[in-house]
């Protein structure tokens, strides 16, 4: 894992880095916006941790300039304490996440990784409830056992929503909603033909019917 710390402060870049390089990161890093915007732009980094603050040029159109150029390499933001429009900028200028200074370094870790985690999740494009996994790019449910099983594009919407919302009632109109586009035909009977078919593929016990309300997918023993 590559690391980009962007940091004007050399005493806090210094500490950043040292404890980053402990994590068992590759660390880069740079002390104004200008430099910040062209090593950010090489495309190696994993993460990047961006003062806002910084000479040159501000952290805010680094940031707006990498974003503009589709450079989605996951940002930290460190914004000054208590700068709540700060937060708000970044996050519309495309920042992941954001700590106010002073932080603890731990906590600027803790979050670090927790990015490259999601930035991760994100790749493999895989959820997995109650035995089923799914697999957001071939669209197709595996279960425990590894067998694979192909779903039309409507098959697959109504089990990935089933699949985010385990164990909740879900009524028919609800479901249709989530499935179909803002524009398309919402006919909630239909939701009963797609989870009779969604049954017969994955077995009968996975959606579970709760008469008068709805369905619920993925209760215990299911
Ligand atoms: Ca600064």
């Amino acid at each position: 894992m590559h690391i980009l710390v962007v940091e004007d402060d050399a005493a806090l870049a210094r500490e950043l880095c040292d404890r980053l390089r402990d994590e068992a990161f590759a660390v880069d890093s740079a002390a104004d916006g200008v430099e910040a915007e062209y090593r950010g732009a090489e495309g190696v980094y994993d993460a990047v941790v961006l003062d806002l603050g910084l000479p040159e040029k501000p952290g805010l159109d680094v940031l707006r300039a990498w974003r503009a150029r589709g450079i989605d390499v996951p940002v930290l933001v460190l914004t000054a304490r208590d700068a709540w429009y700060e937060k708000v900028e970044g996050f519309e200028a495309g920042a992941d996440d954001y700590l106010g200074k002073p932080f603890h370094v731990e906590e600027l870790v803790a979050r670090l990784k927790a990015l490259l985690r999601r930035s991760h999740g994100d790749h493999a494009h895989t959820l997995s409830v109650a035995g089923l996994t799914l697999d957001e790019d071939s669209q197709a449910v595996s279960d425990a056992t590894g067998r694979t099983i192909r779903l039309t594009g409507t098959e697959f919407r109504l089990l990935r929503y089933f699949m985010h919302n385990p164990r909740r009632v879900l009524s028919k109109s609800q479901l249709a909603e989530h499935i179909y586009a803002f524009d398309d035909e919402r006919d909630s009977n239909v939701i009963e033909v797609y989870v009779t078919r969604l049954r017969r593929k994955l077995g009968r016990d996975r959606i579970r019917t709760r008469r008068g309300q709805g369905y619920v997918f993925g209760e215990d023993g299911a």
